[in-house]
């Protein structure tokens, strides 16, 4: 299935006379007709539903789905897009381990990566995205486990060489782990150049509504974890009466370990409910994030043509430095720019507050035009040097390109540039 057909289709098929759309299960159980019955599926809980806090059929209709829009094998869907990127490094990270990551990546994340995982004992060892083959190379430790990167990033947009970074980190024989948060499967899949796990904060395009937060991981099917570096994967799980998950569960190994132990003891599942409205925006993604592309780049045109603009940063543009990388991975590029208002933070903030479109809030990816301003609020509890490793400017300005018609659109930048 191509990938408009697949956001309509895969996932749920009705059978004769069976409801066209997904059905909301909103509940927590399911039956059993005897205490056998019970009992073989904790021996084997792939073998039927257990109890929603990791797994119910609504949601694993749309897991199904977000697999094949990414080419994975099987997806898991978490209540949040950062439940997602904690369970996808604890999945193989422990205690005395490290792994890689580029340093431009979403301020939810930097703080996870620096501060909270370290309280685990989880050192995260960050690298520039634009950091040469010998520099990433350098970076590895033998306890390194997992390298780390965004295929756009939010909100610098630095666009992730993905083939590059999958080969060091396979020469490593680690995995490589991105987040295609900002392209959407519509218009990147980094497991078609290598990657091995795939994560998403479903709250921003695949919801692209603003209804709901979630999250999802997305498994290849394609790294081998017998290399000698997983025990957690390889070795008998003690709170699994000794299963080892390669060997029983082969390809299905890291998405299975995910939901079993993981999702299991620490929760974080979505409802039935936020799957059913993730999926009614995930039927329609592939056409907005055309037009999100479309009106993103005559956005960032004329911010580029204006003179109240010190600089505009949209890898879509000619004048980027990721345009020849955005060029290879991405079929267009996305509904993000960002740019640097001329008389920095007191600029950027005189010209979000005149803006009347474009409304000013804490998200992104949304179909209605929205802007924020790093600096003072998903980036604020950084250092300076963080902030600036990250590419944050004071002045940088998001801003969020929606479906609205792209006159009204540049009509609002305009005037609220002109106030500057
Ligand atoms: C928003 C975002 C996250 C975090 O997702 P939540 O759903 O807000 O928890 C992670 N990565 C990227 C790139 C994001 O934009």
């Amino acid at each position: 299935m191509n990938i408009e057909t697949a956001a309509l289709h895969a996932g749920y098929t009705p059978k004769n006379s069976e409801p066209r759309v997904i059905p909301i299960y909103q509940s927590t159980t399911y039956v059993f007709d005897s205490t056998e019955d019970v009992g073989d599926v904790f021996d084997d809980p792939t073998k039927a539903l257990i109890y929603s806090r990791f797994a119910n059929p609504t949601v694993m209709a749309v897991e199904d789905k977000i697999a094949a829009l990414e080419g994975g094998i099987a997806a898991m869907c978490t209540s949040s897009g950062q439940m997602a990127t904690l369970m996808a490094v604890l999945n193989i990270c422990g205690m005395g381990d490290s792994f890689i990551s580029t340093a431009q990546i979403y301020g939810g994340t930097m703080n996870l990566f620096s501060y909270t995982l370290k309280r685990f004992g989880i050192e995260c060892i960050f690298v520039d995205a634009a950091a040469g083959d010998e520099e990433l190379r350098r970076a590895f430790k033998p306890n390194t486990k997992a390298v780390f990167g965004e295929t756009l990033s939010n909100p610098t947009l630095a666009v992730l060489d993905i083939e590059r970074f999958a080969k060091i980190a396979h020469e490593n024989a680690v995995p490589l782990i991105v987040d295609n948060t900002f392209p959407s499967p519509a218009l990147c899949r980094p497991i078609d150049f290598g990657a091995d796990i795939v994560i998403h904060s479903t709250s921003k395009y695949m919801d692209g509504h603003a209804l709901q937060v979630g999250g999802v991981i997305v498994d290849a099917g394609s790294f081998d974890w017998g290399g000698g570096k997983f025990p957690g994967l390889t070795e008998p799980d003690p709170s699994y009466h000794g299963i080892s998950y390669t060997e029983k569960y082969e390809k299905l190994a890291y998405i299975l370990k995910a939901r079993m132990q993981l999702m299991r003891d620490f929760g974080g599942y979505p409802a039935a409910h936020s799957a059913f409205l993730l999926n009614l925006g995930l039927e329609t993604l592939p056409v907005r994030m055309e037009r999100h592309s479309a009106n993103a780049l005559a956005a960032a045109r004329f911010l580029e043509n204006s003179d109240k603009v010190e600089s505009v940063s949209y890898p879509g543009l000619e004048s980027s430095a990721y345009y020849e990388l955005a060029r290879r991975y991405l079929k267009s590029a996305s509904g993000v720019v960002t740019f640097c208002v001329k008389g920095g933070k007191a600029g950027a903030v005189r010209f979000m507050d005149s803006l009347k479109l474009a409304s000013i809030h804490v998200h992104v990816s949304d179909i209605r035009t929205c802007v924020l301003h790093p600096a003072s609020s998903t980036h604020r509890q950084l250092t300076d040097a963080q902030m600036a490793a990250s590419g944050v400017d004071p002045g940088m300005v998001r801003l969020s390109v929606g479906l609205e018609h792209i006159d009204d659109i540049i009509a609002d930048l305009e005037k609220a540039l002109k106030a500057v």
